[in-house]
């Protein structure tokens, strides 16, 4: 939030949107034809990056996983530097003093045949992600009902990929609200917690930081957790890329989510079992960035 006048209450800046060819444009204004494919078949692709001091983020590694995604979903999508330029334009004027969201979205466009349509959103970071940073989230294990290799074993399914097709994410949100918790972390059919609907997991065994890894599993390849543990020798740590059944998990020194927006959350609660709070939280925290 901008700090306000004293006696006034702080002030969220406004939304901003930018589309290709158009540049920034007022967020009434409509964006999509009713015939574009992202919303008639949510074909299209997304990334989400943390804005921080003004800035994307990780913005090189966002658009690398999206041009990845173009390629194995035949999306057309712009050269990398007309992307920029439009992140630019939508980022420009942000104060950089207020955390946000950036959104860049790119749909294959009108059913009659493209182009694609692309566009850049900035928000505030939601209240609520910034508390869960501090507080920590409940989690519930809910099952996927396909083994963990079942996605990468198909040829023709593009995994890994963050696709704007989100309704099983979506349905897995729901259940979380309908449950009375703040998450999801999906478990395969032969035991192996995945991820998140819209995190990874990370968790501590002894001096070692875990993921899950997303080559043979088909689960998103985080942006977060690749820094993160990239960047785990700073705090001691060796990292590795593992399977891990819910059972390792309450076994865990540490378990926390990982994404672009919300950042690092401990689970303080695992499928109903109350966790201990992990002394390395505040550090692998300060490590990301990310404001507690
Ligand atoms: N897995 C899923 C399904 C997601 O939707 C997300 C982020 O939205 C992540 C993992 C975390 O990825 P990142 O750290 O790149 O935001």
């Amino acid at each position: 939030m901008v700090t306000s006048p004293v006696g006034k209450a702080p002030v969220s800046p406004s939304p901003r949107i930018a589309v290709l060819g158009r540049g920034l444009i007022a967020t009434d204004e409509p964006v999509l034809r009713g015939d574009d494919l992202g919303v008639l078949r949510g074909d299209g692709l997304f990334e989400s990056m943390h804005l921080r001091e003004g800035r994307p983020w990780l913005r090189d590694e966002h658009l690398a996983r999206m041009t990845t995604a173009a390629a194995a979903v035949d999306l057309d999508l712009p050269p990398t530097d007309v992307l920029v330029d439009l992140l630019d334009t939508v980022c420009a004027g942000w104060p950089v003093q207020v955390e946000a969201a950036l959104r860049l979205v790119c749909t294959r466009g009108s059913e009659a045949g493209g182009p694609p349509t692309v566009y850049a959103t900035v928000t505030e970071v939601p209240a609520s992600s910034r508390a869960a940073r501090r507080t920590g989230i409940t989690v519930a294990i809910l099952p996927l009902g396909v083994p963990a290799d079942a996605r990468t074993g198909l040829d023709w399914l593009p995994a890994g990929i963050k696709s704007t097709s989100y309704a099983v994410n979506s349905a897995a949100r729901r259940w979380a609200h309908r449950a009375g918790v703040d998450d999801v972390l999906w478990v395969s059919s032969d035991g192996y917690a995945l991820e998140g609907p819209i995190a990874n997991v990370v968790w501590l065994t002894g001096d070692t930081l875990c993921t899950v890894p997303a080559a043979t599993t088909g689960i998103l390849p985080g942006t977060t957790v690749a820094w993160l543990l990239a960047h785990a020798p700073e705090l001691g740590l060796s990292a590795a890329e593992r399977m891990v059944t819910p059972a390792e998990l309450h076994d865990a020194d540490g378990v926390w989510f990982s994404s672009s927006v919300r950042g690092l959350v401990e689970v303080r609660t695992l499928d109903g079992v109350r966790r201990d709070h992990c002394p390395r939280t505040p550090a692998l925290q300060a490590l990301l960035g990310f404001p507690v």
